[in-house]
């Protein structure tokens, strides 16, 4: 069948929840047997998310081609469990950048270069790009943003445009807000009203309406929407605060979103939906029992999407195993070896969060030290592997000032160092080692035994990585090397066997966990939690 194209703005506040909406229809049309991929465009000027401070834009999310990309990218992995790629996460930089190369080269041939039509053809080849493979039935595109800002304008007008072109083939879906007013007992339109309103005045009429809310919306005043902007009744659809992301699939098909886009795009249904695995995960959920409680020792524990992967990868584990997840978020600039054992010992694992640069180090040693020497399950993730290993260097080793040369330039035992292929990268911007990787597993580890294969593939997002020099003196001292990059001999993976389930990676599991495939590891982690929490 021809590509249709589905179009999601959003409206009145940002942090709605385009990305869940977008990941949630995109379930339902998979469910009946379509083909559909994700894209988002992010309306700022960076080249892609990668330089961001987590602060900004929360987790840098990575593709399985290397592409460092918005968080909004791994709810579309974890929903649809479709891997996506470069062509999935659009900035208006790269946008601009593209169009500059191309006037640099001549391409124009003289013509003046201008946002309309040049940048807004680019965005719409951007657009159409996946559909053009011939490989998806449906493209979501989620366009990042608030109508009305500056910044979104130029996609939006990409978007009226092809719209016109594409006829039938495309739906537009806007999402808005709707207030509850505590004094006045009341529920608020207005705001909904004017964005429509402004979404029209760029020429877009929506075909959907989907409202934020946190109490039900009664018929009438869904008419009442209705009525004001253009869109029959039964377009108008809630989107009711929900018990967890992974229901808002349920809600929207109780509503019949995926029908109402197969209507309006002439789609012929194929079958009947199929929820069956996606209800099985929801069941655990709904009826998890008991509690597993999870530290992660970090530097953004104020800001829970600088770890959302993370958090997400942890969730699914604990509901295959039929536990509720507590997150406990401990500050590592908080931490010291005074205090460790007061916030460890009440959790029942702890996680050591990836990140870049000094500023809680030395936190993060104190909470593995702590954890090492009282054989609470512990979890590395990329930086937080290689403090296991610094951590270990100077505590057992007996290697003081051991350290990542990325923390001290001069320390006398570069335990973590930078990758020889890293040596002469000057630039910041999409130069790490980004994206998946074979690694090998040796047997008889817990991370061979998690995944139940010799060899396994995940994402990376580091610079820096094991000093191989130091390897023999490791493992003689009960810190194993299980996993390595079968061409390039760089560690992956270290254990303590002699611990109940201590494990460091060096690439990021989380990136691969999605509701139908959770990530094996997490999986054998929150297990031996469990286990731990029992005792
Ligand atoms: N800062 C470390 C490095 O570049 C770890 C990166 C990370 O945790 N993603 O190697």
């Amino acid at each position: 069948m021809e590509t249709k194209y589905i179009f999601v703005t959003g409206g009145v506040v940002s942090s709605l929840g385009k990305g869940i909406i977008s990941a949630s229809l995109a379930r339902l049309l998979l469910s009946r047997g379509f083909s559909v991929t994700i894209q988002k465009f992010d309306p700022y000027l960076n080249i892609d998310p990668g330089t961001l401070n987590p602060y900004e834009h929360g987790e840098c999310y990575v593709t399985a081609d290397g592409h460092e990309a918005d968080l909004d990218l791994g709810h579309y992995e974890r929903f649809t469990d479709i891997p996506t790629t470069k062509a999935n996460s659009i900035t208006t930089g790269r946008i601009y950048q593209a169009v500059i190369n191309k006037e640099r080269r001549g391409d124009y041939l003289g013509k003046t270069v201008q946002i309309i039509p040049h940048i807004t053809d680019e965005i719409k080849r951007n657009i159409t790009l996946l559909g053009e493979t011939g490989d998806f039935d449906f493209v979501i595109t989620e366009i990042g943003g608030t109508v009305g800002d500056i910044e979104s304008t130029p996609f939006l007008e990409a978007v009226r445009q092809l719209r016109w072109e594409l006829g039938r083939r495309a739906v537009s879906i806007h999402l808005t807000y709707v207030p509850y007013l505590k004094a006045a007992k009341e529920l608020k339109t207005k705001p909904t009203q004017h964005s429509v309103k402004q979404l029209q005045s760029i020429g877009i009429q929506p075909d959907i309406l989907i409202l934020r809310t946190e109490k039900d919306i009664p018929e009438a005043m869904r008419e009442k929407v209705a009525r004001f902007c253009n869109v029959t009744p039964e377009a108008v659809i809630q989107s009711i605060d929900a018990p967890s992301i992974y229901h808002v699939p349920a809600i929207m098909h109780g509503q019949h979103l995926d029908d109402l886009v197969l209507s309006i795009t002439h789609t012929v249904a194929r079958k009947e939906p199929d929820h069956h695995a996606w209800n099985g995960f929801i069941r655990h959920l709904d009826n998890a029992r008991g509690c597993v409680r999870i530290g992660i020792v970090g530097k953004y524990v104020e800001l829970q999407d600088a770890y959302k992967s993370i958090n997400e990868a942890l969730l699914q584990a604990a509901t295959y195993c039929d536990r509720k997840l507590e997150i406990v978020y401990i500050h590592a600039e908080k931490l010291n070896e005074d205090n460790a054992g007061e916030l460890l010992s009440v959790l029942d694992g702890v996680v050591i969060a990836p990140g870049f640069g000094n500023r809680g180090i030395e936190g993060k040693l104190a909470a593995i030290k702590w954890c090492r020497e009282h054989d609470m399950p512990t979890f590395g993730i990329c930086l937080g592997m290689q403090c296991i290993v610094i951590e270990f260097a100077r505590d057992v080793l007996g290697l003081s000032g051991a350290n990542s040369t990325e923390m001290d330039m001069s320390t006398p035992y570069n335990v973590i160092d930078l990758m020889e292929s890293q040596k002469n990268v000057a630039d910041k911007g999409g130069t790490m080692r980004l994206g998946a990787y074979d690694c090998r597993l040796a047997g008889g580890s817990i991370a061979r035994n998690a995944y139940g294969s010799e060899i396994i593939r995940e994402r990376h997002r580091h610079r820096y990585e094991f000093n191989n020099s130091y390897k023999e003196q490791f493992e003689a001292a009960g810190l194993r090397c299980v996993g390595e990059n079968p061409d390039t001999g760089l560690v992956e993976v270290v254990e303590i066997p002699s611990l109940r389930w201590f494990v460091g990676t060096q690439y990021h599991p989380e990136y691969q966990s999605t509701v139908l495939h959770p990530n094996p590891l997490f999986r054998s982690f929150i297990k031996a939690a469990i286990g731990h929490g029992a005792l």
